[in-house]
Order: structure tokens, then C-alpha cells, then sequence
């Protein structure tokens, strides 16, 4: 069909005196106003002329179908005959991201099985429960992402002109399924592409009363390349043994990426099980192994020789140029000094333990087996997995920031849903756009073919 729109203003500006901002700030406050009302005015009008087409037997059964009548278990009527049925009580409040609008709900009869119901949800695919347009969803679940919870109440009031309360926002954001953005990577194609992976957290403070400290952690497969992250999943509270099981169950069986790049930290070895090896984050070693020597009372000129030994050691260096170029002597030499390390991080093992700095040496024994596992991998495959997590650390940092701001009055349901979006924004941010895309629908089924604006002055 087609909607004739006429809209008439009249302008009111003061010879002589009224300047450019004047009228553009007069536009801009009307702007929002008659796209409301103009989206209103269509709505009804659509809504009046699809019930009058309906009730003349000109329209289709499938323009509005519903529930039979006396069928509770949601069995749907394919009758097409209707009659008049007035008007809901009620107007159906809509949030839109101009403002709200409230419509006039028509009802029609069903003649088939006696059903008495409003036309507009079915006509205008709106899910019975919804009171927000898919668009304002979106630009709420965006906003939540980005800013702390109280400032995005504010944020989003001025952008849709609307009050949401923080509760509302909170409540859509939190049920919705924001996994599909995780789950979609576990095909045999995105695994075999991984040349790493890498596993962080990050600590958050709970609501006022709990004084325990929650978790926030994530896993990530690293594609062509260091620079390129994928998030396998991020999780709330969960331990590292409960991340592995879910990963597991989800990733192609028989996959393992090449190495896993973790900082060490406790109970990080159950996800070993994903991955070929495990390398230890180079960046953090010494850092830690510092503060072990602080722990085992070392003094401050002692400890800070031993972690640069220990950063000397652990660096090696391998050629820039394409591996299938480099000699034999050359890979012999790295390997040589590869050994040379290892017997190097040993020797260090023993001075610990002679000295009796037994913090120190356990934390070396332990790490000593994961120092130097991205060398051997490439004297093995010819590409180094990642030596440090410092590209996820960066992440983290963003969520952790974010956290402090929100966790005090977000319960882990909230606060997980803004973690996965922010991840899906940050690292597929098409897929992002694709899922709103298609929730959205939009098919160009409507639009506006031409306007006409014509403008006369009358002196007052
Ligand atoms: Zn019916």
C-alpha cells in the first residue's frame, strides 16, 4: 500500500534579529518530534488499512497468524476470515530510538476459531513481551559495554531522548544469549588456523557484602600471526578445571593448537589438555620470580641481579627471514643455545636452593620445563607461537577498568554479559553488526518514494 504523508509547519522567526543557530537549533528539537509522530501516524494508519483488507476477505491468513482459540498447547489457526473487534483498552507503549510512541492496539475476530486479538504484534513481527525495538537494544547493550553503569543510564537518555532505567538495561543485556559469538568459532577450520593460544584473568571485587574476590578469565586461540586474537570464551567465577571442560566439549576433537601461552598462574596447567605444550609468559617470569625473591627475604640488589640473569637467559633470538632459508648450522647454534639455557635456568635452581631461597626455587622448577617451549616449537614448525600474553593483557586491562567501575552493583550474570559483548566488539566486530543485522531484518519494505517541502513567507 501507500501512505500519502502531509505534514504543515508554521515557522515563527524575528525580522532583523534571529540568527543561523536559532534555526538550526529549532529544526533539530522538531526533527525528533515529527519523525515520532510521523512513525506513529504510519503505524496506525498501516495498522487501520490492514484490518479493513483483513475483515473484506481481501487480506492472507498469514498476515496474522495466531493461536487457535481453544488449543492451549499454541496449535496455530489458519483461518482467513475475520471481523471487527474495537480497540485494546490499552495503548501498547514502544521504545524506539527516537522516543517512545504509543499505539491504538486494533483487534480483529477470527470467525474460524473465535479468537479476539490485536493485530499489530503479528503485523509488525514484534515479540509478545518486547517493549524496546531491536535498534534501541542494540545501542543500550553497546552502551552498557562501554561505560560504567550509571553513566550509561545517562548516556543512553540522550541519545534516545528516553529514560531506560539502569534495571532495565541491566535485565536485557544480562538475558540475553551473548555466547553465540564464542560458540560459532569451534569449527574445524578456525582450530586448525590457530598457531597459539593464551589464557589470562583478572581479579574483580564483588558486591558490598561479599568480601570475597571474584574472577574474570579468558581464553584466546592466536591466529596468523601474534596479532590476531580469537576469544574462545571468558568466564565469571569459574575454575580453570571448569574452562577446560567447556572448551573441550565444544572445540573439534583431535585439534590441539601448537602451544599455549599462560602467565602461570595456579590451576592454569588443567587447560594443557587443549594444546600441544604450554609456554610460560616470558614477560612475567621475571617479574615473578622477583617477587618470590621479596618473599624469600632477598635483598633488593641481590634479587634485581638474579632477574637479570634470568631476563638475559630466556632471551633467544631467532632469525626474522622465511625458516625454509635458514641453514642447518643456524638452527644447530639455536638449539645448542636453547640447551645452554635450560642448563642455565638449572644452574640458578641451585644456587636458590643452596642459598635456601626455597620460594624462588620451587617457582623455578616449575617454570623451567615452560621457558623455552616456543623455541622448540620453532625449530620443530618453522613459525614461534607468542612468547608473552602481553596482546591479551592489554584486554584485560580494558575489562578490569571497566569492572571496577560496574562490579559493585552487577551480579555475575550482568557482569559476564558485558564482558562477551565487549569481547565481540573488540575482535568481531562484523559478527556484532551481522547478529543485529539479522535480528533487525531490515529488506527495504519500506520507504519513502518522494517528499515535496515548498516554503512561502507571510509578513506578520
Ligand atoms: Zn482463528
Amino acid at each position: 500500500m501507500e501512505i500519502k504523508v502531509k505534514i504543515e509547519a508554521v515557522v515563527n522567526l524575528k525580522d532583523g534579529e534571529v540568527n543561523i543557530n536559532e534555526i538550526l537549533e529549532a529544526v533539530e528539537k522538531w526533527r525528533n518530534q515529527v519523525g515520532l509522530d510521523v512513525s506513529k501516524g504510519l503505524i496506525e494508519t498501516y495498522q487501520e488499512r490492514m484490518v479493513e483488507l483483513l475483515c473484506e476477505g481481501k487480506g492472507e491468513s498469514s498476515w496474522v497468524t495466531h493461536d487457535h482459540k481453544e488449543d492451549g498447547g499454541g496449535q496455530l489457526c489458519t483461518g482467513g476470515s475475520f471481523n471487527r473487534g474495537g480497540f485494546r483498552r490499552k495503548e501498547r507503549t514502544f521504545r524506539t530510538s527516537m522516543g517512545e510512541i504509543s499505539i491504538k492496539l486494533r483487534q480483529i475476530v477470527c470467525n474460524v476459531c473465535g479468537k479476539r486479538f490485536a493485530v499489530l504484534l503479528p503485523l509488525l513481527k514484534i515479540s509478545r513481551r518486547s517493549r524496546a525495538t531491536v535498534k534501541i537494544k542494540q545501542m543500550s547493550s553497546e552502551t552498557v559495554a562501554e561505560l560504567s553503569y550509571r553513566r550509561s543510564d545517562e548516556r543512553l537518555e540522550s541519545l534516545a531522548q528516553i529514560n531506560i532505567p539502569k534495571t532495565t538495561l541491566h535485565r536485557w543485556t544480562a538475558r540475553q544469549d551473548w555466547e553465540v559469538f564464542t560458540d560459532r568459532v569451534n569449527t574445524e577450520d578456525v582450530w586448525q588456523s590457530f598457531t597459539g593460544m593464551m589464557a589470562d584473568g583478572t581479579g574483580y571485587k564483588r558486591q558490598k557484602a561479599d568480601t570475597t574476590k571474584g574472577n574474570l578469565r579468558i581464553v584466546m586461540g592466536v591466529k596468523d600471526g601474534p596479532q590476531k586474537l580469537v576469544p574462545l570464551g571468558v568466564w565469571v567465577d569459574k575454575s580453570w578445571e571448569e574452562i577446560e571442560q567447556k572448551i573441550s566439549g565444544k572445540k573439534p576433537a583431535d585439534i590441539k593448537p601448537p602451544v599455549l601461552t599462560v602467565d602461570g598462574e595456579k590451576g592454569q596447567d588443567r587447560l594443557s589438555s587443549l594444546t600441544d605444550k604450554v609456554q610460560r609468559c616470558q614477560w612475567h617470569a621475571p617479574h615473578q620470580l622477583k617477587y618470590f625473591l621479596w618473599q624469600d627475604g632477598v635483598a633488593k640488589e641481590t634479587r634485581d641481579e638474579f632477574i637479570r640473569q634470568l631476563s638475559g637467559i630466556i632471551k633467544i633470538e631467532v632469525p626474522e627471514k622465511d625458516y625454509k632459508e635458514i641453514s642447518d648450522e643456524m638452527k644447530k647454534e639455536i638449539e645448542d643455545k636453547v640447551e645452554k639455557s635450560r642448563d642455565a635456568v638449572n644452574d640458578l635452581i641451585k644456587t636458590f636452593k643452596n642459598r635456601g631461597y626455597d620460594g624462588a626455587c620451587t617457582y623455578l622448577e616449575n617454570a623451567v620445563g615452560h621457558l623455552f617451549t616456543v623455541i622448540d616449537k620453532w625449530l620443530e614448525i618453522g613459525y614461534m607461537p607468542p612468547k608473552t600474553i602481553s596482546i591479551l593483557e592489554r584486554t584485560m586491562r580494558e575489562m578490569g577498568r571497566r569492572i571496577k567501575k560496574i562490579g559493585a552493583s552487577w551480579k555475575e550474570k550482568g557482569l559476564l554479559a558485558m564482558a562477551q559483548i565487549l569481547l565481540a566488539r573488540i575482535y568481531t566486530p562484523e559478527a556484532w553488526e551481522d547478529y543485529w543485522a539479522d535480528l533487525l531484518d531490515l529488506q527495504g519494505r519500506c520507504g519513502i518514494s518522494s517528499y515535496h517541502v515548498s516554503f512561502s513567507a507571510v509578513s506578520s
